[in-house]
């Protein structure tokens, strides 16, 4: 099949290319054209497990191109996918100006038969409103606009894309059907569910899906400082709550709050759609006050410590992304807890593997940034660990503690054994392991 995709970002280079990858040829539109370039000349412009291999097979094979053309892809193709922004605007609400502007350069452009794919994240209504923009200028035996919410996680990005939980198609149009039938065939193979649904429900469904998520996050941090305050360990807690088949073991990690481009703007945006009708969605509310209150927790413990005197202090950070194997720094709280070390004039020492370069972009020389994870341990006073990046799990203590002034971790993801760490007489503080 012949398929566009527009908008060349996590979503989009990841869909196009596993796209690709099952013998489609697959056009991907970007704005941005040094990102094209890059892409044209062999680059993958992000860090996202996996892909590299799948990008060099397919655009050598002449399976994957490279455009900021959006007229020569659409010409080429049947299907059209758009994997746009959708960034909260100042109301909190989805921010629709991407979606809805290629939505209008289509309707300029199209001249037969095509299924407009949104993958994007969208309010309930939007495929409805892009079918509108469509109508007004098109042949409505032209098109069709067909909700396919994308689950895929940044980091294990390409495997979700391959072998997905399940995919979710909304629409009423048979003959959109059938073409997303054939597409998405096989990578189903294993016997995973393709759902088709309306499109107001698809679009539902990602927003429910990942507000869920965000909430158990919020509920096992608010357990996990109550843990603290009781004198109970969340890491026992956990695992028995987890193994009740009902509850599950995943996404019950306490830690210092979820971030990345994801989960803090569509739960917000879930609140503001019930807003809009007049319905108080009061569990999401408290799930961003209090994730908002958990981007400070590790602050707050590295201030107890020091009492309140950051000043002349420094401290070594290992994990800047929002959480591993991903160079995105969207909404980290590890830049959260930065800010405010800086604030109160402590020193900050950072090390992550793949997103220091966007980290640099924002804070340059505000902050020191280590080639190794064992740069910035030098004379810094103490650790404090953002993102549980595989690397830091077993490092070598002894180097560590003879470059660290004193024996001193903040653990914002529980990377270590409690029992180790009071063996080699460390001040280790965790998140609700007291
Ligand atoms: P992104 O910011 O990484 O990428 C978006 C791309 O679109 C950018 O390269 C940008 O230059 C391009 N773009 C903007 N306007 C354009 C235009 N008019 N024409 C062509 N290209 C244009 O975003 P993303 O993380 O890939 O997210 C895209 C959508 O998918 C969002 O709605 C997001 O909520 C959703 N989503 C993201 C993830 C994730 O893990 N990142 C997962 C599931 C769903």
């Amino acid at each position: 099949m012949n398929i566009a995709v527009v908008g060349t970002g996590y979503v989009g280079l990841v869909t196009g290319t596993c796209f690709a990858e099952t013998g489609n040829n697959v056009i991907c539109v970007d704005i941005d054209q040094k990102k094209v370039e890059r892409l044209r000349g062999g680059e993958v412009p992000i860090f996202e497990p996996g892909l590299e291999l799948l990008f060099d097979r397919n655009t050598k094979e002449g399976r994957l191109h490279f455009t900021t053309n959006l007229k020569e892809a659409v010409d080429a193709s049947q299907i059209i996918f758009l994997a746009l922004p959708t960034p909260p605007g100042a109301d909190g609400s989805a921010d629709l100006r991407f979606i809805m502007g290629v939505a209008e350069d289509l309707s300029k452009i199209i001249t037969d038969y095509k299924v407009i794919v949104d993958k994007s994240t969208v309010p309930v209504g939007t495929a409805e409103k892009v079918y509108a923009i469509l109508d007004k200028k098109l042949d409505k035996r032209l098109f069709d606009v067909v909700s396919n919410p994308e689950f895929l996680r940044e980091g294990v990005a390409v495997e979700d894309f391959l072998k997905p939980d399940r995919v979710v198609i909304g629409t009423s149009s048979e003959k959109a059907k059938k073409v997303m039938q054939k597409l998405y065939e096989p990578f189903v193979r294993q016997g995973n569910p393709i759902y088709f649904m309306d499109e107001r429900s698809a679009e539902m469904t990602k927003y429910a899906a990942n507000s869920y998520l965000a909430t158990r996050i919020s509920f096992m941090n608010e357990i996990a400082n109550l843990c603290e305050k009781v004198g109970a360990n969340v890491d026992s807690v956990r695992m028995g709550m987890g193994s009740d088949s009902r509850i599950g073991k995943r996404f019950l990690f306490p830690g210092i709050g979820y971030g990345g481009s994801c989960f803090p703007k569509d739960v917000q945006a879930l609140a503001k759609t019930a807003n809009e009708y007049q319905y108080e969605f009061k569990i999401l509310e408290s799930v961003m006050e209090v994730n908002d209150l958990q981007k400070t927790v590790l602050t707050q413990k590295i201030k107890a410590f020091y009492k309140n005197d950051l000043a002349g202090k420094t401290i070594a950070v290992w994990g800047l992304a929002f959480k591993p194997n991903t160079d995105d720094i969207r909404e980290a709280p590890a830049l959260v807890i930065i800010d405010e070390l800086l604030e109160m004039g402590a020193k900050v020492k950072a090390f992550d593997p793949e997103a220091m370069g966007h980290v640099k972009a924002i804070y340059g020389d505000r902050v020191v940034f280590g080639k190794k994870m064992y740069d910035v341990l030098e004379d810094a006073d103490c650790l404090a660990i953002m993102t549980e990046w595989s690397e830091f799990r077993t490092p070598d203590f002894e180097k560590m503690f003879k470059m660290l002034k004193s024996k001193v971790i903040f653990d914002g993801r529980n990377v270590y054994d409690l029992g180790n760490m009071a063996e080699m007489g460390v001040h280790y503080d965790s998140i609700g392991r007291p």
